[in-house]
């Protein structure tokens, strides 16, 4: 055991993303050897982050105001509408500078489709907003629990009668957006079908 202080922020480190009891370690004794401003400006970064920044009432993509960049964007096709499943998978696709409309951060997916996994994702938010576009592009990694997540959209979205398109092939499949070069990602955009 490591004296409390020690252990309660690798307990703390072990809940990111992607990150172990052994990792988290790690963090802690870096901190640890950090010098003091350094490790203020950390504290600091991080207050500024859960002060200012929330999520846009609308994509929720991460932002400053109400609106994030994108919504408030008066050049965007309002008639467009990308989901996807996380904020990096946006960033992924703005990069390509292919897509012009707007997008909705769906916040995760699930794999067995339970009433309580779903209540998690932000369907009910989309569902509100959907109808008035003409087109939505379903760009949900194509791993097992991505695919069934956009199995279960598709058919949320089949009876508001609007056109529905996947990304188009080409997309290794079971891996994620992020990874894909952005001349994959800017093909599989045009080959949406
Ligand atoms: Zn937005």
């Amino acid at each position: 055991m490591y004296p409390l202080p020690i252990e309660k922020l690798i307990n703390l480190f072990s809940k990111f993303p992607t990150v172990g009891p052994r990792t988290a370690a790690r963090f802690v004794f870096y901190l640890m050897k950090l010098p003091i401003e350094e490790s203020n400006t950390l504290i600091e970064s991080i207050v500024e982050l859960k002060t200012k920044i929330k999520f846009c009432s609308f994509c929720f993509k991460p932002s400053e105001n109400d609106l994030c960049d994108i919504c408030s964007d008066p050049s965007r096709d309002k008639s467009l509408l990308c989901i996807v499943e996380k904020e990096t998978d946006l960033e992924t696709i703005e990069k390509t500078k292919k897509y012009k409309g707007l997008y909705f951060i769906l916040g995760g997916t699930v794999s067995k489709l339970r009433e309580e996994d779903i209540e998690k994702l932000r369907v009910r938010e989309l569902r509100e907003m959907i109808k008035n576009f003409k087109e939505v592009i379903i760009a949900i990694n194509p791993t097992t629990e991505g695919e069934a997540t956009a199995l279960y959209l598709e058919r949320l979205l089949k009876p508001l009668n609007i056109k529905i398109t996947r990304l188009g092939r080409g997309l290794p499949i079971g891996g994620e957006l992020e990874y894909a070069d952005e001349e994959t990602l800017s093909s599989a955009l045009d080959n949406r079908k």
